[in-house]
């Protein structure tokens, strides 16, 4: 059956269908002629399936199928992936609009880990961070989350059983359509909360506006720094959020969430990786039952930190242990394969061990 474009039974400004909730796709399938009971069966395409198209709905009858064809599900496309020696996948994804965003699927023995964008770029201008410094330019709605959960899944064949918020942007600058992608996540995708992380520099306010919504989710938070003035120095926005306020907002989120919060913090040499300020975290975490992800720089172009020896390495993971702070490191393997792809990946891959 052949159709001009004008006989569309949809406008070309139609809503997409990924984000929508079962009771939505009910409504939706009823309003273009389809019974009820194809709301669930599309559903289950849209995100047990990942269907690409109402085309691949084979279920669905044929002629309807061809008719509405063209109809925007939301799906992105992959512009480019790249596979480091250990199984990493970094994905550049074309979204709809044709904006580029990065995810990264991470395999171990028993589980796939996938890190996500929340933004197209990221407004908070770390000093270490490559995104950053290719500036900011949307937030991504819940959907194109979502989509880069379903992208990675099918391109490894494989069920997701991780997501980690760390890829482009900051999810607490986006948090309404964070909070969403971590609900569809859970209840669309069946990712259990307790194995979705959202990483965050922290925004005066949110961590309390997030702890409201009561997720079981794993709150990390990007600190890098022991005292205010170094913090400040390494990530501009936290100048107008002193550190003892931001942790402060974290005994917040603990005592409103009854869950812990994890605190990454990037080795820089000679800049914040000195006995004194191993000295000065663990007094800032003091009380605080958490766990402490040490992630050794890794390099970009635009700065020139240095990722400190493994032995300041060790050295630094010691003096935490000693005050009895939980704390781990993760190498990242796999770096030459793609180094562009490091900064996102070393981050993921440390995630990933906060879970355990
Ligand atoms: N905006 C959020 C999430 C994105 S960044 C946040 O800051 O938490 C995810 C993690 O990657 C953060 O801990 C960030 O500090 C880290 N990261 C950024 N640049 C890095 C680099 N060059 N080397 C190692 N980790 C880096």
């Amino acid at each position: 059956m052949t159709l001009s474009t004008t006989s569309k039974p949809y406008s070309a400004n139609c809503e997409v269908l990924l984000g929508k909730s079962l009771a939505e796709l009910t409504d939706w399938v009823q309003q273009h002629g389809q019974p009820a009971y194809r709301g669930k069966q599309l559903y289950q395409w849209l995100y047990q399936k990942g269907a690409r198209s109402l085309l691949d709905i084979t279920v669905f009858p044929k002629q309807w199928r061809n008719l509405m064809a063209d109809y925007p599900l939301g799906r992105s496309t992959i512009h480019h992936c790249s596979i480091a020696p250990d199984g990493t996948r970094k994905y550049l994804l074309r979204l709809v609009d044709g904006l580029i965003i990065e995810a990264v699927g991470i395999p171990t023995a028993k589980r796939l880990t996938v890190c996500v964008s929340s933004q197209v770029g990221c407004p908070m201008n770390c000093d270490f961070c490559a995104t950053g410094k290719g500036g900011f330019t949307r937030n991504l709605q819940a959907y194109e989350i979502v989509d880069q959960v379903l992208t990675v899944q099918s391109d490894f064949g494989q069920r997701v059983s991780n997501v980690v918020f760390m890829g482009m942007g900051e999810p607490l600058m986006n948090i309404a359509q964070t909070v969403a992608a971590v609900k569809s996540l859970n209840q669309d995708l069946g990712i259990g909360q307790r194995s979705l992380t959202v990483s965050t520099v922290g925004i005066p306010g949110k961590i309390k506006q997030l702890a409201d919504h009561k997720l079981q989710i794993v709150l990390a938070i990007s600190l890098h720094a022991p005292n205010q003035e170094l913090r400040a120095k390494l990530i501009p926005t936290a100048k107008n959020y002193p550190l003892a306020r931001l942790l402060q907002e974290c005994r917040q989120y603990v005592s409103i969430t009854g869950r812990r919060v994890t605190f990454e913090y990037i080795l820089l040499a000679g800049v914040n990786d000195l006995p004194e300020h191993a000295g000065e975290l663990a007094t800032c975490l003091k009380g605080f039952q958490t766990h402490v992800n040490l992630i050794p720089y890794n390099p970009i172009d635009e700065v020139d930190y240095q990722r400190p020896n493994r032995n300041r390495i060790e050295q630094f993971k010691q003096s935490l242990e000693k005050s009895k702070i939980a704390v781990s490191v993760r190498y990242s393997r796999g770096l030459e394969a793609d180094a562009a792809c490091g900064q996102l990946r070393a981050s993921s891959m440390q995630a990933e061990e906060a879970i355990d």
